[in-house]
């Protein structure tokens, strides 16, 4: 799903009184809001300034497992908002409810430490009145595992999720991969009720010995947290048997119950090897499979998982083939037994550069056609735009009908500060040649090769050149790396590049190129990112292009 405005709430819920308190400052900036009409004023205040949000929900206690949330929501939003909320509905008669760990003032401070905008902690009577009496019923795959053990827990988390995102009205938000059938749960909430907020999936953080970071935790015991260290040594011994080729999953399951059945403090709740989607037990275990599993230890009940992946892969990579987005792997990363065929025929499917199975316009097409057209003369052009990816939608691309720009186009005239396309082409070109975003390591380095050394092809058409433009993170990677040649250590991350004003400018020579030296402006992609760079038709000015 797309990002967006939610449209008008779909479940009438009791509000807050209109027009009470003002939201106090928790700390100098960051803001502590804690009513209904608190966060209501806020989310309206940020949309209007037309700022991207983002929001954390969390029970609080913070650890670096929800830190790591945080980290990444304020490199992809404009607004970060955090929620704290020891939600009664998701804790079952007889659960931990009462003991359940809480320490506003310590996780206000850390959150100040990472420069959060908001942090939304209201009372369990503020999300729920007296008189409150609708509920959010999740499907079938709050059914298992966690649903099993905990009756009524998935319908308490859905509710709160759903009032929250009514609340806040966040462009993303964000969830960790430890609570996945949660995490699933609100994918089919967002995709059911139609909500217009995107879900960011975090990797699991865990403790250098492997524990998974969790809030209870701090219930554990030293001897207790030896024995929980139990979950994730049965974790790995699933995971370096299907390495070494076993995907029978009833061999595997026995092999890594017997992890936990020598851990005589632990007591299991379950275990299984499921299909990430449905999260239904599979015979075979395929890359994307995930192991779910749940410990008793005394009282404490802790859970975990691993997704089946090549050795080797990223967190990110993992999450990728679980969510079943679009993975890329080289094909000497396959492992033995796990069937990643279907991928591969993807990836051979790839004409140009083996990465993106979904390229429908070879930037050849630009050249022989476009240029043609637009340009009769090629000396007048100044700026190029490295766009991307080329439009999977080959009616999208850039090009096509300069009458009818979509959306990215008209994000672009404004960063540009150009109103037309007759007005853009005096001096622009678009190309999205350097167009492999992939940033796996397992795409193969020839296909960004093949990307770069078409780019530079592609500058040559213009004599007079003086500036790029590059577009987004993405393209400031590939560009880094494979137009001028910087090693990994040498590229400054993107978001410190940009951090003062939201662009940046580096002068470079391309070697292949007679023009002279080339001012290259990094900034944010206008389209695919929630945050903007201002327009830079100033800058364009100030360079007397
Ligand atoms: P909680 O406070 O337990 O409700 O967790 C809030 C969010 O943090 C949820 O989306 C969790 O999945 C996520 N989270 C909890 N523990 C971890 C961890 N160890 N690593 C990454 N994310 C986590």
């Amino acid at each position: 799903m797309l990002a967006g405005r939610p449209g008008p709430a779909f479940v009438a819920f009791p509000d807050g009184a209109p027009g009470g308190r003002r939201a106090q400052p928790a700390t100098m900036n960051t803001l502590l809001l804690t009513s209904v009409s608190e966060i209501q004023a806020y989310t309206r205040d940020v949309r209007a300034n037309g700022r991207s949000l983002a929001l954390v929900p969390t029970m609080g206690a913070l650890h670096e497992g929800h830190l790591s949330l945080v980290r990444r929501a304020k490199q992809q939003c404009d607004t970060v908002m955090v929620s704290i909320f020891v939600n009664p509905a998701q804790f079952g008669p007889g659960e931990d409810f009462d003991r359940y760990p809480r320490n506003l003032e310590k996780d206000t401070q850390l959150l100040r430490s990472l420069n959060v905008d908001s942090i939304f902690a209201p009372s369990p009577k503020e999300i729920f009145p007296p008189g409150f009496e609708t509920h959010v019923v999740p499907g079938k795959l709050a059914e298992p595992f966690e649903g099993a053990s905990r009756a009524g827990h998935f319908q308490g988390v859905a509710t709160v999720v759903l009032k929250l995102f009514n609340l806040a009205q966040p462009d993303l938000a964000y969830f960790g991969q430890k609570d996945f059938q949660q995490v699933q749960i609100i994918r089919r909430l967002v995709e059911d009720l139609s909500l217009a907020v995107r879900l960011v999936i975090c990797p699991i953080v865990r403790e250098p010995e492997g524990l998974a970071l969790s809030s209870r935790n701090t219930h554990l015991c030293p001897e207790a947290r030896h024995a929980a260290l139990v979950l994730h040594r049965c974790l790995l011994r699933g995971e370096t048997l299907v390495h070494a080729g076993e995907v029978d999953a009833k061999t595997l399951l026995k092999e890594m119950r017997k992890v936990v059945e020598t851990e005589p403090l632990a007591k299991l709740d379950y275990l299984a090897i499921v299909n990430p989607e449905h999260l239904a037990p599979v015979e075979r275990v395929t890359a994307g499979n995930i192991a779910l599993v749940a410990v008793r230890v005394g009282t404490v009940r802790l859970i975990d998982n691993l997704i089946f992946g090549p050795p080797g892969a990223s967190p990110e990579l993992l999450l990728q083939l679980a969510f079943t987005s679009q993975p890329v792997l080289d094909l000497g990363a396959r492992i033995p037994g796990l069937e990643t065929e279907a991928l591969r025929r993807r990836i051979e499917s790839c004409r140009d550069c083996a990465a993106i199975p979904s390229v429908l316009i070879p930037p050849r097409a630009f050249l022989a056609k476009y240029l043609k057209r637009d340009y009769p003369d090629l000396n007048r052009l100044r700026v190029v735009v490295i766009g991307r990816d080329a439009p999977i939608n080959s009616d999208h691309y850039f090009y096509q009908h300069p009458e009818k720009p979509a959306s990215f186009v008209t994000e672009l005239y404004k960063l540009l500060g150009v109103g037309s396309f007759q007005e853009f082409k005096e001096a622009f070109a678009v190309t999205d040649a350097l167009r492999c975003h992939v940033l796996s390591d397992h795409v193969p380095e020839k296909a960004l090769a093949y990307c770069a050394r078409h780019l530079r092809e592609e500058l040559k058409n213009f004599p007079n050149l003086q500036s790029i433009v590059v577009l987004g993170q993405d393209a400031y990677l590939q560009f880094q790396r494979y137009v001028l040649g910087r090693r990994p250590g040498e590229i400054k991350p993107f978001e410190e590049l940009l951090k003062p004003q939201g662009w940046a400018l580096e002068e470079v020579r391309l070697p292949h190129l007679k023009a002279g030296p080339l001012r290259i402006i990094y900034c944010y992609h206008p389209l695919t990112g929630y945050k903007h760079s201002p327009s830079l038709a100033s800058l364009f000015q100030s360079l007397s292009h």
